[in-house]
């Protein structure tokens, strides 16, 4: 198991227990935990936009098999570089809110 898939479990974990009556006592701790790794994941996105491109593992190409050279990656363009998805989300908000700002700015 990568600690990625590791640490998914326990942020699940965590929200089943906030969302459930099993444990109670557990759930303060529960929404603290979901609370605060957000928080990272938001802070983690800002610091460190990009990840490996999951086609080609960041590599920015792929090996041929049969004529023994390299083939571009057409989804990352040859960067190995994928932006996350938050930091996608991120973008697209701060788009928008210079594009209403813009027209707001254009009426008066
Ligand atoms: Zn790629």
């Amino acid at each position: 198991m990568t600690p990625t898939a590791a640490y998914r479990l326990t942020a699940l974990a965590a929200l089943i227990v906030a969302l459930s009556d099993t444990v109670p006592a557990w759930r303060g701790y529960a929404w603290i935990f979901l609370a605060a790794s957000a928080l990272l994941y938001v802070v983690s996105c800002w610091a460190f936009p990009y990840r490996d491109c999951r086609a080609c593992d960041g590599l920015g190409r792929f090996r041929r098999r049969r004529l023994g050279g390299f083939r571009r990656c057409p989804r990352c363009d040859d960067t190995g570089l994928q932006l996350r998805a938050g930091r996608r989300v991120f973008n697209s908000l701060s788009r928008h809110r210079s594009r209403t700002r813009r027209s707001e700015g254009t009426s008066s």
